[in-house]
């Protein structure tokens, strides 16, 4: 009986270890394809915020006096670094 729950116990640790990489492996991918997506994503059609220089989808861009931020703190503090 003693031996059962040892084997059960190591199948369930087995399977939780598996599926914890499995998760890892996929939030990794992820991460690495958006980061590609980045890199190979135009600037055309993009808007570039005045303060840091980030390039973001003019949608999500903040307009304030005629220049583009990438965030309400941003605009606040004006173009230049
Ligand atoms: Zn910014």
């Amino acid at each position: 009986m003693g031996k059962l729950l040892f084997w059960v116990f190591v199948i369930v640790a087995a399977l939780l270890v598996a599926r914890i990489a499995a998760r890892s492996a996929v939030k990794g991918h992820r991460r690495e394809s958006r980061r590609a997506d980045a890199s190979r994503f135009p600037a055309d059609g993009m808007v570039r915020c005045a303060h840091c220089g980030i390039h973001l989808p003019p949608s999500e861009a903040v307009r304030r006096k005629g220049y583009n931020y990438c965030s309400l703190a941003h605009s606040l503090k004006g173009p230049g670094k």
